[in-house]
């Protein structure tokens, strides 16, 4: 499952990106060639200029004059006296050239009717000049072409100068082919990029569906433990005296109890998960909060001969604004797991401060206290650090429910060691609390 949607979103990733990446190839390549074609028109037109103002300069056009215009074969220049074709390209008695001059001059008179026709009356001295890119079917190839009308003493000389686009068609086959290359790699590079883009971008889902499996599989443990106590009672009970039947009910109720205290840690840690947590935001007292719940648990505490004790600031302090219930909740947390895991005789401190921005909550006892190793572990659902010592109603719900309710008031919770052995949780809560999640 996971390599098949790893797949398929390095397949989108690196088609989306290789898309755009053609896309602008493309783009870049038809500018870029355009602008070639366009230079190398500009320099033709120039070159054109400098070849008519030799010619007009002339009074005699000799060979020698041709064979420089031409400029070692870069050119090829056809010349009319008065009509009649000069001799000079016949030299090579070549019958494709010949076509070839007749097939642009039809062209020019076909594209360029009124340019030909005002040559025809030229004033003496002048001269006219078009270009053109022309295709010729002859040769087959592409040249830029020039016809120029002169009117010169001796009469009108008409010269034709075509220039071959083989190197500019090169040029640009070499360049298709460079971007080709180019492309080909960068695709390869953004797939492998993209291959392990989308691995890292799959791995917290993939963690967090590993740590979901466990949580459903430790859920299913410890609801499937009293639930068998309860079948195995309930069997029991068919076969049993009057006096057992009575006590199978008391033990059917109690793991009935437990069951039910395990389904509403699940329903709380299942709503902090899905962000549909409630908490009603108030002002709250938290001096006479931590009464309170110094009082719910004096009775527990007294049973083990633990000594708990409540310190409040002398001065008067702000009312928080957090959900009253909720804190109360984790005060029950705390205390619950500190009279617990603290041994008969021990002793418990609360401790209520004002620090800079914060309200601070402590809660430390003189227990069996938590490892270093173990104190971020303790959060994790169903973590409990020795499961056999654990008694009956500890699931290892308890620390995670609390940090997922500090946590929604933008606060935060942490352990220390307390001086001389023992656990102290110190919470802090905002005082100045706008920003709080759902
Ligand atoms: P539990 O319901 O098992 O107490 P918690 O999430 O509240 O679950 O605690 C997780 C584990 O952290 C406990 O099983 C226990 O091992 C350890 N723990 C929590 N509070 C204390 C404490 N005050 N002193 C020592 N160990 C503690």
């Amino acid at each position: 499952m996971f390599q098949k949607v790893h797949l398929r979103l390095t397949l989108l990733c690196a088609g989306i990106t290789s898309f755009i990446l053609i896309l602008i190839s493309f783009i870049y390549l038809y500018v870029s060639e355009q602008s070639l074609e366009n230079n190398q028109f500009l320099s033709f037109q120039g070159n054109i200029t400098a070849i008519l103002s030799n010619l007009e300069q002339q009074t005699v056009i000799s060979h020698e004059l041709l064979s420089k215009l031409e400029a070692n074969g870069k050119y090829s220049i056809f010349l009319l006296d008065n009509g009649i074709p000069f001799l000079y390209h016949k030299r090579e008695d070549n019958a494709v050239k010949d076509e070839l001059l007749t097939e642009v001059i039809a062209y020019y008179n076909i594209m360029y009717p009124d340019q030909a026709e005002s040559a025809k009356t030229l004033p003496p001295f002048k001269s006219v000049h078009t270009q053109f890119p022309f295709s010729s079917s002859v040769t087959r190839m592409n040249y830029y072409a020039s016809v120029i009308f002169m009117q010169k003493e001796s009469g009108s000389l008409q010269a034709v100068v075509l220039y071959p686009l083989d190197k500019l068609k090169q040029q640009k086959s070499e360049q298709r082919l460079r971007f080709l290359v180019i492309d080909i790699l960068a695709i390869f590079l953004l797939s492998l990029f993209s291959w392990f883009f989308t691995k890292k971008l799959l791995k917290p889902i993939l963690e967090n569906q590993k740590q979901q499996i466990q949580f459903f599989s430790s859920a299913s443990h410890e609801l499937r433990t009293p639930l068998a106590v309860i079948l195995s009672c309930t069997s029991a009970c068919a076969s049993a005296s009057a006096e057992e039947v009575k006590d199978f009910i008391s033990i059917i109720q109690s793991e009935g109890l437990r069951m039910s205290a395990l389904i509403d840690d699940l329903l709380t840690l299942g709503k902090t998960d899905s962000h549909t947590f409630t908490m009603h935001m108030e002002q709250t007292e938290l001096d006479t909060l931590l009464l309170n719940s110094y009082e719910a648990f004096e009775t527990m505490s007294r049973e083990k001969n633990i000594t708990l004790s409540v310190s409040l600031p002398d001065a008067s302090i702000p009312a928080c604004i957090c959900s009253g219930s909720r804190i109360s909740q984790v005060m029950a947390i705390l205390l619950h797991n500190a009279i617990s895991y603290t041994p008969d005789d021990g002793a418990i401190a609360v401790r209520l401060a004002m620090k800079e921005h914060y309200f601070l909550i402590e809660v430390s006892d003189n227990g069996i206290g938590i490892p270093d190793s173990e104190k971020e572990l303790i959060f994790k659902p169903f973590y409990r650090i020795d499961k056999a010592r654990s008694s009956k109603e500890h699931f290892g719900l308890g620390l995670c429910i609390a940090s997922e309710i500090v946590r929604a008031h933008n606060g935060s919770i942490q352990i220390t060691d307390t001086l001389g052995g023992g656990s102290t949780f110190t919470i802090l809560l905002p005082a100045l609390n706008n920003n709080l999640c759902p």
